[in-house]
């Protein structure tokens, strides 16, 4: 299996060197140049393996680079219960309605991030060895706060490995913050930027393109990767969560095999919901890909028009990490939709970087309303669908996953469909406390944010998960706060160390 470019089809290279990369020298995305496809036998096959046993048998179709026993030790490294909260890895949760909610959060950050940064340091060292041996490999992370975070517990320690995290000053919850600044490990560093998330991710992107840095750090043998969800190394994992969700359904006797399900993201880059779509091209039936979004709903219209217009008013919102008006990963969808034409693929992102703004062609407009189903709601909406299905089921949503929730809810009384559900879960209610309080409660609120918690857990009789619990005695280790000027040098600092 080879990996070509969103931008240039005609490159060939492994999954390793992909990894590696993160991004391709002109630019594109790395994309499969086929996708696998499951055997009816291997789906059925799947319903009685563990999700270690599961991973290792889609990693097999997708890094065929991997020997069988480097691609053992990272499933084993990554998918079991030191690192996660249930043997399932994943669980799911059945709420009325044939809604099937798939809890992504089990992992050591209670996002669904862990589901891919557990593993990338697994796959990326391993990936290092075949391609840069001998290299240090340096992560640098711009976070609006649950990337950093996950990336920050899967690389901590991880030998032949370092990294460095910025987060927007303002722009993280106060979990979220508390979980960067007290995190353990010799090999990491956390510091906060005077400025909003665009400008952390500025900072990164000018750093990986400053030749003097670059200089710097090759004479002292380090090189700098990425941890973002463009690299091949988090999306893979990905489609391994729906693949196992389908198995297990059958397994479960909820669905029968050949049964189709619609599945719902709560959308931001792109990343989770194109993992989806790659599960369905791999033979699983999906009858529609449902993408949500929340007031910043350039997906929304991109979905329903074909046009893709950044240029529109930023809202922050209480479902912050799909606060995002350009979507990474929808260049690979594209790049599939139009048969791989790297052509329109350049000239679109062409458009997108100068005009803030593209239009597809027909052909693939159609495409698209064929397999997504696409809508959104605001903070408002959002909370009241918490209350609703806190009050009726008596399970509590996060942010993020009550805007999916929502929309489903919508696209059931549009269009009426009553095919089974399942619904991605991305993040713990717990770790965006203060909206959630105030959807199921709406009380007074104190200050600090574990007696929030505490009134949280006594109104709706939930318990705070313990890796959110653990960070209350955890001393701050990072106070670091700069200009975003100064961040190249931050970097600088940490690997002279
Ligand atoms: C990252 C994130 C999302 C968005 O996922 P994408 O893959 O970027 O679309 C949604 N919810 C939560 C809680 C997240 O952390």
């Amino acid at each position: 299996m080879n990996y070509a470019s969103t931008r240039n089809s005609a490159l060939k290279t492994t999954s390793a060197h992909a990894i590696v990369k993160g991004l391709s020298d002109e630019g594109g995305l790395f994309v499969p140049e086929s996708i696998p496809k499951l055997t009816k036998e291997e789906i059925l096959a799947l319903c009685d393996k563990s999700y270690v046993d599961r991973a290792f048998d889609v990693f097999s179709k997708f890094l065929t680079d991997f020997t069988p026993e480097e691609l053992r030790l990272c499933v084993e490294g990554a998918y079991n219960d030191k690192n996660f909260d249930t043997n399932n890895i994943a669980e799911i949760a059945k709420l009325k309605e044939g809604r099937y909610i798939l809890e992504l959060w089990h992992g050591p950050t209670c996002a669904f991030k862990d589901m891919a940064l557990q593993i990338l340091p697994y796959l990326l060292t391993t990936s290092a060895k075949k391609t840069v041996d001998g290299k240090h490999i340096s992560i640098l992370v711009a976070t609006s706060g649950d990337t950093g975070k996950a990336a920050l517990e899967g690389f901590k320690d991880v030998a032949g490995t370092s990294i460095s995290v910025f987060y927007p000053e303002e722009g993280v919850s106060p979990m979220q913050k508390r979980q960067m600044t007290t995190q353990e490990g010799n090999n990491v560093n956390v510091c906060a930027v005077k400025g909003n998330f665009d400008d952390c991710q500025n900072g990164v992107k000018a750093i990986f393109t400053d030749k003097g840095i670059e200089e710097k750090l090759a004479e002292k043998n380090i090189l700098l990767s990425s941890a973002n969800s463009i690299n091949w190394g988090r999306l893979a994992p990905q489609i391994i969560y729906y693949v196992s969700t389908y198995a297990q359904l059958i397994k479960d006797k909820e669905i029968e095999y050949g049964e189709k399900v619609n599945i719902v993201v709560p959308t931001g880059n792109f990343g989770n919901i194109l993992a989806a779509y790659y599960a369905k091209l791999m033979g699983i039936p999906v009858n529609k890909l449902i993408c949500a979004s929340n007031a910043n709903n350039v997906l929304t219209d991109f979905i329903n028009t074909g046009v893709y217009d950044r240029n529109r008013q930023f809202y922050t919102t209480i479902s912050p990490s799909m606060d995002i008006l350009i979507s990474s990963n929808l260049e690979r969808l594209l790049y599939h939709l139009t048969g791989e034409n790297d052509k329109l693929i350049n000239e679109w992102f062409g458009k997108l970087k100068t005009d803030g703004k593209y239009e597809v062609n027909d052909e693939v407009k159609s495409k698209l309303k064929e397999l997504f189903w696409a809508g959104c709601c605001n903070d408002d909406e959002t909370k009241a669908e918490i209350r609703k299905t806190y009050e009726e089921e008596h399970y509590l949503l996060d942010t993020h996953s009550a805007v999916a929730v929502k929309v489903y809810d919508d696209y059931r009384k549009v269009t009426g469909d009553t095919t089974k559900t399942i619904i991605a879960s991305t993040a713990n209610p717990y770790k965006f406390g203060r909206a959630v309080f105030d959807a199921v409660d709406g009380g007074s609120q104190p200050e600090d944010e574990f007696d929030l918690i505490a009134k949280l857990e006594k109104a709706t009789g939930t318990k705070m998960p313990a890796p959110l619990a653990a960070t209350q005695n955890k001393p701050v280790r990072f106070k670091e706060v700069v200009e975003k000027q100064e961040m190249g040098n931050v970097v600088l600092n940490f690997l002279s160390k």
